[in-house]
């Protein structure tokens, strides 16, 4: 049999990186060999956070190229850092397939793509390779970047800067949940020209990749998303990623995880600690993050709360006066944790979270109800599944200035608590999810098809 070589490559953030990682982890436990090509700026960001991967090396190397911004560039401009890859990174890509594919016994057989680069299939179809797609989002959101050409024919969406038309809630299909257009990425990730950055190279781009691939593998599953997958059966659920792998311990984390608020849960009682912690881009306010502190102290229940770094880029919160003090060992504040072992451990009680999708697939297969705090984009969709779907979290509210308040933070995590409903829920889903990586189930069907697929050549 000819080697099979994939070649993986995320979008360059954190929430991309990630569940890609735990994706290629399914292929190289099949046998499959896997090229994984990250920015140099990632890959050193990999590399400083001590990135082991618990496969023969010979199975997977990890790679890099340059994303066509200078080293000193700020990359959370992601209109910039989109429009740079963009333009650079299509050659880069084929100068190293070049150079791997000097080996005919190391050729590379088929590319597995995040959907936010698009412009792979551009570089794919020149070299005659086969592509595949990754969606580290929900489908829905996905869906919603496969019904462009619908958005825009029912002029809901301008067609060529991508503004919204019609300000009201739209549904993709009958089984779909409804969708506020105001939280389509591309209209609220920057300012105008970082909007149509991102809805020019990525969503549009995106569309037409989605299209043209041959496969598109989500980390999601037909429990959670049945009118996404219906609609587009394109789309193939194989999650949840990390309960796919059997793993509680999740690779390619950007920064070190501490892993002595493990010890700290294991002091504490069962189902007991609200885990407060909003993924690898939110930035709070100083004064929304002092409401927080206190509204966390007001709860008296413990927390494990992950504070990033705030809006300087430095760690430059000042915690409310006193607070360190009375807080004591009830609260336990770290940069970065791993949050699979956390959601995974019985002292958890709750996960007040942003709602990105990783963070949002973790804590529902991990049992755990939410406290739901969309920070942007597609994380208000998230939480809509989370509070009015699945039914396993509440939401939290900011008053008419726009925070957040302490008392809000006390009566929703009480109300979360002392009801079992949700809880119960998120149980039940859990349940499911576990059912659907049984044998010849639903994701584990997907991805046996989907591995068939890649051992094609
Ligand atoms: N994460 C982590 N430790 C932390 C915070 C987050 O390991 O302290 C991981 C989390 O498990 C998830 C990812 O970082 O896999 C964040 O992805 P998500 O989609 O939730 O949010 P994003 O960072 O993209 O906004």
């Amino acid at each position: 049999m000819k080697n099979m070589h994939i070649l993986a490559i995320p979008y360059p953030l954190q929430g991309h990186v990630m569940p890609l990682m735990e994706a290629t982890r399914c292929f190289t436990t099949n046998g499959l060999k896997v090229t994984f090509v990250n920015t140099e700026f990632i890959h050193k960001k990999l590399m400083g956070a001590s990135l082991e991967i618990d496969c023969p090396s010979d199975l997977m190397q990890l790679v890099s190229i340059p994303d066509g911004m200078e080293p000193c560039e700020d990359r959370n401009d992601h209109g910039k850092l989109t429009k740079a890859m963009f333009q650079l990174m299509p050659a880069k890509l084929e100068e190293l397939i070049n150079d791997i594919n000097q080996n005919d016994d190391e050729k590379i057989t088929c590319i597995v793509a995040d959907y936010c680069m698009g412009w792979v299939l551009r570089v794919a179809r020149k070299m005659g390779i086969r592509l595949a797609l990754f969606c580290p989002s929900s489908a829905a959101v996905l869906a919603v970047t496969m019904s462009l050409q619908k958005l825009m024919d029912d002029q809901v969406i301008n067609g060529r800067s991508g503004e919204i038309l019609k300000h009201q809630m739209v549904q993709l299909s009958p089984t779909m949940p409804l969708m506020d257009p105001a939280n389509f990425v591309w209209v609220c990730v920057g300012d105008a020209e970082t909007n149509q950055i991102m809805f020019d190279s990525l969503f549009l781009e995106a569309k037409d990749a989605a299209e043209a691939a041959d496969h598109i593998i989500c980390n999601s599953s037909m429990e959670l998303e049945p009118g996404a997958f219906t609609l587009f059966p394109k789309m193939l659920p194989i999650g949840p990623l990390l309960a796919t792998n059997k793993s509680t311990r999740q690779v390619g984390h950007f920064w070190k995880e501490d892993s002595t608020c493990l010890t700290w849960l294991d002091q504490q009682p069962v189902c007991s600690v609200i885990y407060v912690a909003f993924g690898s881009i939110t930035i709070f306010n100083q004064l929304q993050f002092e409401e927080l502190a206190l509204g966390l102290e007001d709860t008296k229940m413990p927390f494990l709360w992950v504070v990033r770094p705030g809006p300087s880029g430095n760690m430059d919160y000042v915690y409310p006066s006193g607070f360190l003090d009375r807080i004591g060992s009830r609260g336990k504040i770290l940069s970065w944790a791993p949050q699979q072992e956390v959601l995974n451990h019985p002292s958890v009680a709750c996960f007040m979270s942003h709602c990105g999708w990783n963070s949002t697939m973790e804590g529902v297969s991990n049992g755990v109800p939410f406290l739901c705090w969309p920070y942007f984009a597609d994380q208000f969709f998230n939480k809509t599944y989370i509070c009015d779907i699945w039914k396993t979290g509440v939401g939290l509210n900011k008053d008419g200035t726009g925070i957040v308040t302490r008392g809000e933070i006390k009566s929703k995590v009480e109300q979360l608590v002392n009801n079992n409903i949700h809880k119960a829920n998120v149980l039940n889903l859990k349940e499911k999810l576990t059912e659907g990586l049984r044998e010849g189930n639903s994701s584990n069907k997907n991805l046996n098809k989907f591995i068939d697929w890649l051992k094609e050549g």
